[in-house]
């Protein structure tokens, strides 16, 4: 179990490149895709959902910087 851990490591360190040889199913779609794909070729869908709330966060911020931002513009208009 620690030893196919090791080599599943082994292998992912080494691929920098896709390589169409060595493929994985896609999570959602089931067809084949490289191992180190992001996103799914056949379906468009993200294989990553653990990076999911890094873009939610932004979001988040980026809201709550546009919202500050329009409080200081009107702030700024009714003085
Ligand atoms: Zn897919």
């Amino acid at each position: 179990m620690n030893n196919e851990y090791s080599e599943f490591q082994e292998v992912t360190e080494q691929s920098e490149q896709l390589d169409f040889n060595r493929t994985k199913p896609c999570p959602h779609c089931q067809n084949p895709i490289p191992a180190d794909a992001v996103s799914c070729y056949y379906c468009g869908r993200s294989l990553s959902p653990g990076k999911k709330w890094v873009v939610w966060a932004f979001a988040a911020i980026a809201g709550i910087f546009l919202v500050r931002f329009i409080i200081g513009l009107t702030g700024l208009l009714r003085r």
